[in-house]
């Protein structure tokens, strides 16, 4: 009995230790997280190891970020930065993100390099109704520097979007905190690929030159446009890299564990498949 209370007491102190390395406002971010969604626990969130926080959200959340490094060895490896709940209403994007998170956590094999952001609009998520656009009522999927020749996402609101609020983009590109964090990372980390994770559109669309996968577990490829100010639309074609945008089917009901883990498993394989060197590929074409 002594052994078995020795044992509980180390593995919760364990516990403790692998929560602790986190920071306060972190851990009180993921109570907040768990507490407004029902998917997501609070060992889900608080389990994973944050960077000390480098980024605030407008209101002054922290803007969680995780890092998988690549093994050492493997030189210039693929870069994947990895964005969950750029919309505040979309749930499902973000625990859907936490889940892959869960199961990177445990078979990370370091074949690749991996960035996350699970929840880039905290503020959005948090408001007692959540709402897509940011504290500013920004909504930051057209907050980013359209390419050259269009309109600027001020205007295509005023033309195209018939100013619906929703879809405000704000007065000047980069106003937010919350997107500046994603130009800085575009600027800094270099990522080979962003993947980005909304509903409820039930497909994948894919900006890039390279060939996108034609299916994600249930979800097949379908391009939808970019609109200025997006971040397909600035990643790819002012920053030349190529954006995966995954539309899960419903903003508030969960995909089955089964399609949570095939989407997973296709998307894992579509980056490795890309990691080879031109001729493999050639040659198994
Ligand atoms: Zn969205």
């Amino acid at each position: 009995m002594r052994i078995l209370s020795v044992f509980v007491a180390l593995l919760l102190l364990g516990q403790s230790a692998a929560w602790a390395q986190n920071t306060d406002a972190v851990n009180a971010l993921c109570k907040k997280i768990s507490n407004k969604l029902a998917s997501v626990s609070y060992q889900e969130c608080a389990g994973l190891s944050y960077d000390q926080p480098r980024y605030f959200s407008a209101n002054e959340q922290p803007i969680l970020e995780t890092h998988f490094s690549a093994n050492p060895e493997i030189k210039d490896p693929i870069r994947i930065l990895f964005i969950g709940g750029i919309h505040g209403d979309e749930y499902s994007s973000v625990s859907v993100t936490f889940k892959w998170l869960n199961k990177l956590k445990k078979h990370h094999s370091g074949a690749f390099d991996w960035h996350f952001l699970p929840l880039a609009n905290p503020d959005g998520l948090l408001r007692k109704r959540s709402t897509r656009v940011n504290a500013n009522n920004v909504d930051l999927n057209r907050n980013f520097i359209p390419a050259q020749g269009g309109l600027t996402p001020l205007d295509h609101w005023h033309i195209h979007a018939g100013k619906r609020a929703r879809y405000y983009p704000g007065e000047k590109p980069l106003s937010e905190p919350e997107s500046q964090v994603i130009h800085r990372l575009i600027e800094e980390y270099r990522p080979t690929v962003i993947v980005s994770v909304h509903a409820p559109h039930g497909i994948l669309d894919f900006d890039g030159d390279q060939q996108p996968p034609e299916r994600l577990g249930p979800l097949q490829l379908r391009h939808l446009g970019t609109y200025p100010g997006s971040l397909g639309n600035y990643s790819w074609f002012v920053k030349s890299v190529p954006v995966l945008t995954i539309e899960l089917p419903y903003a508030g009901i969960m995909p089955s564990p089964k399609d949570i883990s095939h989407m997973w498993v296709d998307l894992v394989r579509w980056v490795r498949y890309k990691s080879k060197p031109e001729e493999q590929v050639a040659e198994k074409n």
